[in-house]
Parts: C-alpha cells; sequence; structure tokens
C-alpha cells in the first residue's frame, strides 16, 4: 500500500492511503480526550483535494462532538474516494481495514455516509479497530433521535418556560431513519407535527402513522411552529431560509444545519435558539461508544438522555455572553479537548 502521511496544523495525523482502486484520506483531528472516533465516508470526489477538505472538516467535527457528548474519544475520520465504477467492493474495505490497522488503535472507524455495516464486517476481517459491523448495535437513528428529543426538552424549558412537549408544535423536515423515529417520540409526547420529505410517501407514512400534516419540501420553512427540526440535510439554515422561518426554536438531527458561520449570527438576531447540531445529534455515537467500552445498555440510555443538561449548558452560556449557542458549544468543547 501506497502512504502519503500530511503534514496538517492542527491535526494529529492525515494519511492518504492508495492501493489498486483503494484510495482514501484518513485524518485523525484529536485524541487529546482519547482514540480518535469517526466513521468511513464513501463519495464521488472530483480530486483528492476535495477529499481532504471533507476528511478534515469531518474529523474536526467529531473531536467537537464527542467532547461536548462529555466522551473520553477523539475525532477521526476516513474519507474514501468512490472509483469510477465499484468492481471489488472487499477488495476496497479490506485494503481500508489494513490502513486502519497501520494506525495502531489510534483510531476507531465506524459506518458513515454511503458504508454499511456489512462493509465494516470485510473491515474487520483485518482490524479490530472497527465499530459499526453487523454484529454491533444496529441501526443508531432511534438513539440519535432520542438525543434529539431531550435537546428539545431543554431548548423548550429555556425558551418556553417548560420542558414538556404536549402540543408543542414542531415542523419537521425530513422522515428518514432520525426524522421519522422523532416523529414517533413526538407524537407520543403529544407534539403536533408538520412534516415533509423529498420522498412523499416517507412523508405520508409519517402523517398516517402519528397524524401529521403533511406539507412540501418547500413550504416547511414557512409553517407556524415553536419548533423547527431539520433532519435531512445540512446547510439548510442560510440565508434564504433564515428569514422565512416562524419558530422560536430550530432543533433537529441532520449534521452541519448552518451554511455559514453568520447564520449562527442571523438567528440570533431573529431571536430563534438554535440547538448545535452536533450537541443535539450525539446520541448515535455515544451508544457506540458505550458498547464499544464494554458499558451496559443503561449508560448509554442515561448518557444519551444527559444532552438534556449539555443543551441547557450551552444555552444558558450562549445567553449569558450574548454569542450564538453554536459559538458557546465551539468555547465549551475547545476547554474540554485543552483540559485533556
Ligand atoms: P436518511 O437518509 O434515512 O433520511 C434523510 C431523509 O431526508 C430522507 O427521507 C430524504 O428523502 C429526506 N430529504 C432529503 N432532502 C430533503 C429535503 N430537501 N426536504 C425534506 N426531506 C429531504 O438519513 P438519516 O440517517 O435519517 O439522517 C438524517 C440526518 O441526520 C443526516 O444529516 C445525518 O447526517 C444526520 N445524522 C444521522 C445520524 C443517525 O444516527 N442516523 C446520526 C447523526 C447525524
Amino acid at each position: 500500500m501506497d502512504v502519503r502521511e500530511l503534514r496538517v496544523e492542527g491535526w494529529e495525523r492525515v494519511l492518504v492511503a492508495r492501493e489498486g482502486d483503494y484510495h482514501c484520506v484518513v485524518a485523525i483531528h484529536s485524541t487529546a480526550l482519547g482514540t480518535a472516533l469517526g466513521g468511513t465516508r464513501l463519495w464521488r470526489y472530483a480530486a483528492e483535494q476535495e477529499a481532504l477538505a471533507d476528511a478534515l472538516r469531518l474529523s474536526r467535527g467529531m473531536t467537537y462532538k464527542n467532547a461536548m457528548a462529555g466522551l473520553a474519544a477523539g475525532g477521526g475520520k476516513s474519507v474514501m474516494l468512490a472509483p469510477e465504477r465499484i468492481a471489488d467492493r472487499e477488495a476496497l474495505f479490506r485494503a481500508h481495514g489494513r490502513c486502519v490497522e497501520m494506525l495502531g488503535g489510534v483510531y476507531i472507524t465506524a459506518e458513515d455516509v454511503g458504508t454499511s455495516p456489512a462493509d465494516m464486517d470485510v473491515v474487520a476481517k483485518e482490524t479490530r479497530f472497527v465499530a459499526g459491523t453487523s454484529d454491533g448495535i444496529g441501526d443508531p437513528s432511534p438513539r440519535t433521535a432520542r438525543g434529539v428529543f431531550r435537546a428539545m426538552q431543554a431548548a423548550a424549558l429555556h425558551r418556553l418556560g417548560h420542558p414538556e412537549l404536549h402540543g408543542v408544535r414542531v415542523a419537521l423536515q425530513g422522515c428518514g431513519n432520525v426524522g421519522a423515529a422523532l416523529a414517533a417520540q413526538l407524537a407520543g409526547a403529544g407534539a403536533k407535527l408538520t412534516v415533509s420529505d423529498v420522498d412523499p410517501a416517507k412523508a405520508e407514512r409519517v402523517g398516517r402513522e402519528h397524524g401529521a400534516r403533511v406539507v412540501s419540501p418547500d413550504d416547511i420553512y414557512d409553517v407556524e411552529a415553536d419548533v423547527f427540526s431539520p433532519n435531512a440535510l445540512g446547510a439548510v439554515l442560510n440565508e434564504e431560509t433564515i428569514p422565512r422561518l416562524r419558530c422560536a426554536i430550530v432543533a433537529g438531527g441532520a449534521n452541519n444545519q448552518l451554511r455559514e458561520t453568520a447564520d449562527g449570527a442571523r438567528l440570533l438576531e431573529r431571536g430563534i435558539v438554535c440547538v448545535p447540531d452536533y450537541v443535539a445529534n450525539a446520541g448515535g455515537v455515544i451508544t457506540g461508544f458505550g458498547a464499544l467500552s464494554g458499558h451496559p445498555p443503561e449508560w448509554g440510555t442515561r448518557r444519551v438522555d444527559a444532552i438534556y443538561d449539555t443543551v441547557l449548558e450551552v444555552l444558558r452560556r450562549a445567553d449569558a455572553e450574548g454569542i450564538s449557542p453554536h459559538l458557546a458549544a465551539d468555547v465549551i468543547a475547545e476547554a474540554r479537548i485543552a483540559n485533556g
């Protein structure tokens, strides 16, 4: 295997590994709090530079997410450049397993966008340093949804004066794994749901099962609600959408909801309390870390539920300092990382 080590300021290690069709950037951002955890993404990139940029951004994000989740874990990420045509998937993931093994355990990988538990089973043939295999915790989405639910309760207490979601109106974008599980939990708590999905069948199913009103993907931003909950794609909070929102709170599971840092300030100006996505959506990684570390399932449940306390800490700090919750979360995470 051809392995190039790049020096990138602020990252502990960055490797570019190639072998046949296998071409992957592995970025280890920080092990200050523990072994770096972060999935393997398989995606089409025009060039290695793009994959590198993604690996750097995502690995750094994992450091912050794990720190805010209170885990003794650092952040890393693998970004594999998908070949034109995948002729031998097993060979790709075998090679990846050998690459992860070479790092000697400072990094543990798992599935992510474009990869599955079956792929991680192949990685596991070459290394122990892999989670998310098919005999693991299974689909993390219900745990992620639980964390988002807890984040929403905390934001409700902070902004609406009560943590109960009974009667609270939620406009929910994206009825996939996380969105549908969240909708079920919200309906169980008596929230009033309006939902959307680009796949009408998914939205209609949630509508049918939980008595939710269904609107078109574009109309969801204009729904009058207490909470707007993004559970689809990133960058949905931006210069065009923020002025349209008619809600007091944003809390959802989607990654990287702000298109740019300035969007945090835009929400603040509008008086909308936005729960930082990486704090709200840590339920899956918390559960995975618990299983990896041999903790009983109740440990995971307790820690996912504690997202409530973390969100309150972040929102109170943001208020006290007059900054956006995203900035407040970053400051808290950085202090935790610096203190090891
Ligand atoms: P998913 O693919 O199951 O669901 C996404 C849904 O969003 C799909 O139903 C899709 O049709 C819909 N969608 C796409 N574009 C849309 C649009 N413009 N408007 C409305 N709906 C749209 O994915 P998921 O696992 O539910 O993850 C959702 C988000 O949460 C992603 O951003 C993911 O990165 C993030 N996340 C997921 C987990 C997890 O445990 N699954 C953990 C952390 C973060």
